[in-house]
């Protein structure tokens, strides 16, 4: 199974079902599935499905328990989730170390992330039951994040450990050959001395200018035919000219 694959959310008791139906879009986005609510206070919701947008498949396969032990029961890995440090000294990680510990978890095994209710979070009977605790580093004075905001964050940072390095880029950029570029120099200065833009005798520097210009202009392929199309474009409107009519 992927990492991201493995990953179980659960939501503990939420009350707001515009709520469940963000993480549902949070979590579709960052390509997470599976969605657990224990004992959600008003599920299913025409709210939940409102905010879930496209991801109300989600919604649709999410699985409903009654207790977070049900929830977490074939889990090798719980881990929690909390704005607060508890008086109790907690094993706690950053969303970022967050993917290394899934990734040394057994494969093929769920692992759970255990998000709180919206007004109190998590119990510390609840917390027990996870071994690890994640905590998104905040403002220290208003430290808590709406719900589905904490699970987009920590969804995210999986997504690029997900990645593994292989964060897609822009297409790469292929500038065409030197010997390309010496053809569209050559049409460029015979469509300025047809113009009488250039004249061979006073040049003033104009090709080496230009040149200067269009090499860190780097063109690829498909630039070049423009501006070579260009060039034909204005040939042709001279040669018409000068066509008898
Ligand atoms: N007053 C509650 C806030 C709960 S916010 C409390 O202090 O716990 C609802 C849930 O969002 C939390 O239970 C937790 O799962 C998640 N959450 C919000 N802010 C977070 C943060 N900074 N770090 C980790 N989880 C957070």
């Amino acid at each position: 199974m992927s990492l991201l694959g493995q990953i179980r959310i659960i939501l503990v008791n939420t009350s707001h079902p515009g709520n469940i139906g963000s993480v549902a879009r949070a979590m579709k986005t960052m390509g997470l599935e599976k969605l657990y609510l224990v004992s959600p206070q008003q599920f299913p919701h025409a709210k939940a499905v409102e905010m879930a947008s496209g991801a109300v498949d989600i919604l649709e396969n999410a699985r409903v328990t009654e207790s977070l032990a049900e929830a977490i029961a074939d889990c090798v890995l719980v881990v929690g989730t909390s704005t607060r440090s508890r008086t109790l000294p907690w094993p706690l990680c950053m969303p970022r170390e967050l993917a290394q510990r899934v990734e040394q978890a057994p494969q093929r095994n769920p692992v759970a992330i255990v998000f709180g209710r919206e007004q109190t979070g998590l119990t510390n009977a609840e917390l027990q039951q996870c071994q690890l605790c994640v905590q998104i580093p905040a403002n220290p004075d208003y430290s808590s994040l709406n719900i589905a905001a904490a699970v987009q964050v920590i969804a995210y940072e999986l997504h690029i450990a997900s990645l593994g390095g292989n964060v897609p880029k822009e297409r790469e950029h292929q500038p065409v050959s030197s010997e390309d570029m010496e053809r569209f120099f050559v049409h460029l200065q015979e469509v300025l001395v047809e113009t009488d833009f250039l004249r061979l005798r006073a040049p003033r520097k104009l090709m080496a200018r230009l040149r200067r210009l269009f090499f860190r202009a780097c063109p690829d392929a498909i630039e070049m035919n423009i501006l070579r199309g260009i060039l034909t474009s204005v040939q042709e409107r001279i040669k018409n000219a000068k066509l008898p009519s």
